[in-house]
């Protein structure tokens, strides 16, 4: 089996490859190395190899992880469902949080960043696939939510994320994507100054990036399967 900084070589040559396919400047596809369910070691590795993004779920498995990396400067996004008990810890030790998908929580976010760091840099998660089971706003909902959370004052809003139902075929995933990327540009034309669109993930990153992804959210694909 390969190692992490092997394979981040490989999930690299792959954004930049698609980059090329489809006519996107070259490192206009940011990576984020999600690491939830992995070791501090593995996450050292790809650091040390120039990997500076990173991603987590779960805030108990994110803090000693960030204490143990201190000496490497990563910049780390909350991708994982949020408890309205979890805002302050989110709001405190993250740089990016992917996953607000209720205005609520955008609010206590807002509220509970410290004045001292910058604004948190958040993207609104959309429910694309409309199934019951997973998290997110529904497109419906979607453009009343992003204009208040836009007006909070601790949060700049950045764009949209979204996991869609998987699928294995590129035109499928195409489909699905694209229906992400029109949702950005509604609110763009609506007056929303967004520049992130976080979607596509090990098995779908092509298609994101076809998309216009602009941020790729890889776990398995760099370090193996989750513990
Ligand atoms: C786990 C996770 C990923 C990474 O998925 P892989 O299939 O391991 O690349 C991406 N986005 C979110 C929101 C996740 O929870």
């Amino acid at each position: 089996m390969s190692s992490p900084a092997e394979n981040l070589t490989t999930v690299l040559a792959r954004i930049r490859q698609a980059e090329g396919r489809f006519q996107r400047p070259p490192g206009s596809v940011t990576l984020l190395a999600v690491s939830k369910g992995q070791p501090t070691e593995s996450i050292a590795a790809i650091a040390a190899a120039g990997q500076r993004c990173f991603g987590e779920s779960y805030l108990q498995e994110a803090l000693p992880k960030q204490e143990s990396l201190r000496q490497f400067d990563l910049e780390w996004h909350f991708i994982g469902p949020i408890q309205a008990n979890k805002t302050r810890g989110i709001a405190t030790h993250f740089n990016w949080v992917h996953s607000v998908d209720r205005l609520k929580i955008a609010q206590r976010l807002s509220e509970q960043r410290p004045p001292q760091l910058p604004p948190l840099n958040v993207c609104l998660e959309v429910n694309i696939s409309q199934e019951s089971s997973k998290h997110g706003l529904s497109p419906a909902e979607l453009q009343a939510v992003a204009g208040a959370v836009a007006g909070l004052p601790r949060l700049r809003l950045r764009g949209l994320m979204a996991v869609p139902a998987p699928c294995e075929e590129f035109t499928a995933q195409r489909r699905q994507l694209a229906r992400l990327r029109a949702l950005q540009e509604e609110l763009i034309a609506a007056g929303l100054d967004l520049d992130t669109l976080s979607m596509g993930m090990s098995a779908d990153l092509e298609a994101a990036i076809a998309e216009g992804a602009t941020l790729v959210r890889v776990g398995t694909a760099i370090f193996g399967p989750r513990t």
